[in-house]
């Protein structure tokens, strides 16, 4: 890998993600070797996402190059590089460009899709937890409404302007006002030959509420908020298929889709060698103590989606989000120098700052500890903080440009099909 060793020792951290990079910002300057290892060579703001798929933003103003991150910082190095093996007796990771010794290891690698166990809706439905997804997904959207405009089969053109999303979390819902917002104020006008009231967006939900982490007000809101905006919900109704067409459910409820988003959920990203039943607890997650160890390790660490700490307030370990992961990451940086100074080290204790989501121009719901708002004033939090967590000056400067030109113009510049999208074919 071409890193030498120096006098400090070597913390090898896996994702450059939230954890990974909080934890790599708080260790670069001290006396430790920091090698920072992600398979791709940017940070990418999933929060987003939805707004790439959705031709809102361009994927580089959610991006940032990891290394430019930390240039500064001179005990640091970085590594464009997919780890598939820990080996935890000889200190060592396993990697696609080599091997690399490690003295602490810290496992960021966050989270990815869970299908359940169902291939076929893996194979045919729409995930969107990175870059190169959400492009796929934005190529799709507009694929449809191309070929919808051609096609004389009525059957064919409703399953094309058919949207089903799968889970009524933030993901869901966010996506969902966002296709809304498109069918009322750009499909009209990008295609006039085209009856795009036909278009029909659904969301499917296995429980009584959609935005079930959040209050009973928010969800009601919420879901006011989509029904307004023309968005079908579906709740208690569990996907049970998608063979490319036809979407089932455990109820009599079918539907016909050329696109079927899959935003059900995640699990854990673990990586072989550290995968032993012992390790792992619900949602894929490894299990980790008070100060980030992984149960039976002193010397490797895991934080943020990835890391379960499972706590009486948090029995299933903290929420996959941003705010737990960012807290671990930093945590951990001043217990592993504490650690190193055979210092005790610090419990960790996971701060609410509250969860928030948006469902369209306007309209957004937060719920922070002390004060819970829904409306106009919540969706200027919620641009204000997604703006103050966005990585890089220019990043910023671009998404809020974009969005103060979306909203005065009722617009999305980037609904471009760069890469077209090669829908997988039912071969039954
Ligand atoms: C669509 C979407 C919307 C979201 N919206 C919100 C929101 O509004 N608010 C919120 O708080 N949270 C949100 N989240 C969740 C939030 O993004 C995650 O909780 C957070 O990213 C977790 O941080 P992390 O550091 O654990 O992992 P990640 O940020 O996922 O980073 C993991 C990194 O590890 C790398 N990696 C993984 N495996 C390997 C490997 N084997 N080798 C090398 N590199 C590897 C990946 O490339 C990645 O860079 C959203 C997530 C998604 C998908």
């Amino acid at each position: 890998m071409n890193i030498s060793r120096t006098s400090f020792p070597r913390v090898v951290i896996i994702g450059g993600g939230f954890s990974g990079i909080a934890l790599a910002k708080k260790l670069s300057k001290q006396e430790v070797q920091v090698v920072l290892l992600d398979k791709n060579n940017y940070h990418n703001f999933q929060p987003l996402l939805y707004q790439v798929s959705t031709g809102g933003l361009e994927p580089d103003s959610i991006a940032y190059p990891i290394r430019k991150i930390l240039k500064d910082f001179p005990n640091f190095s970085f590594r464009l590089a997919k780890v598939n093996e820990i080996d935890s007796v000889n200190n060592l990771v396993k990697t696609d460009i080599g091997e690399l010794k490690f003295d602490y290891l810290v496992v960021a690698s966050g989270s990815k899709t869970n299908y359940f166990g169902n291939s076929e809706i893996e194979k045919y439905s729409m995930a969107m937890k990175t870059i190169p997804q959400s492009l796929n997904l934005r190529s799709l959207i507009l694929e449809n409404f191309e070929e919808a405009l051609l096609t004389s089969d009525l059957n064919e053109r409703n399953a094309l302007m058919n949207f089903v999303i799968v889970g009524g979390g933030p993901t869901g819902v966010e996506l969902a006002g966002a296709l809304a917002e498109i069918k009322k104020g750009i499909l009209p006008k990008d295609y006039p030959d085209l009856d795009t009231r036909l278009a029909q967006i659904h969301i499917i939900q296995s429980s009584d509420c959609i935005l079930k982490g959040m209050s009973d007000k928010a969800s009601a809101k919420a879901e006011d908020f989509l029904e307004k905006l023309g968005v079908n919900i579906w709740k208690n109704v569990r996907v049970t298929n998608y063979d490319g067409k036809t979407v089932t459910t455990n109820t009599d409820l079918t539907f016909e889709t050329a696109t079927l988003v899959w935003a059900a959920g995640v699990k854990g990203a673990t990586i072989k060698g550290l995968e032993a039943e012992e390790l792992i607890t619900r949602g894929n997650r490894l299990l980790v103590n008070e100060f980030n160890q992984v149960k039976g390790y002193n010397h490797i660490f895991a934080i943020g989606d990835i890391a379960s700490m499972i706590t009486d307030e948090f029995p299933n370990g903290f929420p996959m989000m941003a705010q737990p992961a960012i807290q671990q990451g930093s945590q951990l940086g001043d217990n592993i120098l504490k650690l190193i100074e055979q210092k005790p080290m610090v419990p960790f204790v996971y701060k609410d700052k509250g969860v928030m989501a948006t469902i369209g121009r306007n309209k957004a719901v937060v719920d922070l500890p002390k004060f819970k708002f829904q409306g106009v004033f919540a969706w200027y939090v919620w641009m204000f903080v997604h703006l103050f967590f966005l990585i890089g000056f220019r990043n910023r400067m671009v998404v809020f440009i974009n969005w103060v030109y979306n909203y005065v113009r009722f617009d999305r510049e980037a609904r471009l099909i760069i890469r077209p999208f090669k829908k997988k074919l039912n071969t039954k």
